[in-house]
């Protein structure tokens, strides 16, 4: 990164300026002004990307686990001796409280990193003593060169989590960041090469979907793509990747519910839902953005939730107090206000909050909506059933599990789910009926990075985390020996 807060590709452990000369504005959702330009890539810098990739390959994919694992381990302490740095920069370019990636996003890239160094070391294949003269093992290679792209909404978080796994498996990558917070993305690539990652091991190419994203999805050098993004984009990078052979795991969008039962911890039950509902400004994929509350308890649950919602503090991401900060960019920003539109249309309630806030001083012009309790719409209708990805929950009394079970699952989405009950036979019950890639029984965003993660139906192909990572960016290969 220049001075000038330009973001340059890196390629081949150098920063590299777009072959096309061309820019995109970077935006710091805080105050709506530009703060910083990013290099609008071509598909020249692909090809310049997955070369140096390839020449990396073999050294990276012969490197035993050990070093490779060091190296790795190595990148997290320098992570997290730069954690304010990253901490900083990450609120700056995606809007959020600097408390939220003091808290969330460095440490979760710091660990992401140390858990695939351990984890390597760890990772061991199968073998079949099939009879007394034949042995069957199987071999998991790296892949080879692999394409990552990422989301804007947890920035580095998402990034490491899938660039980690890759190179601790032997693989080189080629990601691609969110053009619309290229920061953090850039600055680690650079601590990636000071702390020993051999050149074109990692490489990062900046620009949009369409010009980076679909070249790097298309290139023969990549062997396997992993998305996290929308559920749109997964569907079109499918189109791209699938019909030439690549392995895919895509990490999409969510409409998550909560369901409330009237045996919950109430107020374990408010204060997680507050967070399920606003952490990040709703902008985490495991939000949950449907609260089905018992009818017992449902009146003094939504009092009680749109109190504290009320109380939240919206303002600048680097006031230490602020609870909420900006949406990430004026589309964004619209495009939420337009769901809060639509929804009145619907016929729901608005119980708080939904205005476009104006903090006082540097912050004024920036991007910033009051976190949003609606009520009194119909489950089928498009407020409903369309992710928002913004601080707006919306709320739904039920009256019987199996009621609250069907209308939790009447959605093309199946990331995440939380549920609140003291009764251990329903927390089983309803986990098991849930369609969802998870769910979470009295907790919300407890994370063990050992665990399956991923969604089903429109949420998801795939799963990332432990072994199923590793698994993903390795190929099987069965040998079968006959003894003589
Ligand atoms: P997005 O789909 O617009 O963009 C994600 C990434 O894909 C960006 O880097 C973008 O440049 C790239 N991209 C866009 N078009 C492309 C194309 N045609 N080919 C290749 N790449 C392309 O998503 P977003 O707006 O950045 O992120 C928000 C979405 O991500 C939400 O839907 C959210 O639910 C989802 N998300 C899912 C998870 C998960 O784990 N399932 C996690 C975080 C975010």
């Amino acid at each position: 990164m220049s001075e000038r807060e330009r973001f340059l590709n890196h390629i081949g452990g150098a920063f590299v300026a777009p072959a096309g000369g061309a820019y995109l504005p970077v935006y710091e959702p805080a105050t709506g002004a530009q703060y910083a330009e990013v290099a609008a890539s071509n598909k020249r810098d692909v090809e310049g990307a997955c070369q140096a990739a390839e020449r990396a390959s073999r050294g990276w994919r012969d490197a035993s686990t050990e070093k490779r694992g060091a190296i790795l381990d190595a990148i997290a302490n320098k992570l997290e001796a730069q954690f304010e740095q990253f901490a900083q920069a990450e609120s700056k370019d995606n809007g959020k409280p600097v408390s939220l990636a003091r808290a969330v996003d460095i440490p979760r890239a710091v660990s992401n990193f140390r858990f695939f160094a351990g984890a390597i070391q760890h990772f061991a294949s199968e073998c079949h003593p099939t009879s007394a003269d034949v042995l069957n093992y199987t071999l998991r290679a790296p892949l080879g060169v692999v394409g990552c792209i990422s989301p804007w909404n947890l920035p580095l978080y998402l990034f490491t989590w899938k660039i980690a796994p890759a190179l601790a498996a032997g693989n080189c990558v080629v990601a691609k960041p969110s053009e619309i917070t290229p920061a953090t993305a850039t600055m680690f690539a650079q601590l990636c090469t000071e702390a020993g990652l051999p050149p074109g091991v990692l490489n990062v190419v900046h620009g949009t979907g369409p010009d980076v994203g679909e070249a790097l999805c298309g290139h023969p050098s990549i062997k396997a793509v992993s998305f996290t993004g929308g559920t749109k984009t997964g569907a079109r990078i499918a189109s791209v990747a699938a019909p030439l052979f690549k392995k895919l795991s895509l990490e999409l969008g969510g409409k998550n519910p909560v369901l409330v039962f009237d045996d919950a911890d109430f107020d374990a039950a408010v204060a997680t839902t507050l967070r399920s509902s606003f952490s990040n400004q709703g902008e985490i994929c495991l939000c949950g953005s449907r609260v089905f509350v018992h009818d017992a308890i449902y009146d003094r649950f939504r009092d009680e939730l749109v109190k504290r919602a009320k109380a939240l503090r919206v303002g600048d991401p680097l006031e230490a107090t602020t609870e909420q900060g900006a949406l990430v960019s004026e589309q964004h920003h619209a495009r939420v206000r337009g769901y809060l539109a639509l929804a009145r249309e619907e016929g729901s309630t608005i119980l708080c909050g939904g205005e476009a806030v104006s903090p006082p001083g540097r912050c004024a012009n920036g991007w910033f909506l009051s976190p949003a309790v609606i009520e009194g719409l119909p489950h089928s209708c498009r407020t409903s059933q369309e992710e928002i990805f913004g601080p707006v929950a919306a709320l739904y009394r039920f009256k019987t599990e199996d009621e609250a079970v069907a209308l939790a699952n009447d959605t093309p989405y199946g990331l995440a789910s939380v549920v609140w009950t003291r009764s251990l036979d329903r927390a089983h019950r309803v986990a098991a009926n849930l369609h969802a890639g998870i769910t979470w029984v009295n907790c919300w965003m407890v994370r063990d990075l050992r665990t399956p993660f991923g969604g089903v139906k429109q949420s998801g192909v795939g799963r990332e985390g432990g072994w199923e990572a590793l698994r993903f960016f390795t190929e099987p290969k069965n040998v079968c020996l006959k003894l003589s």
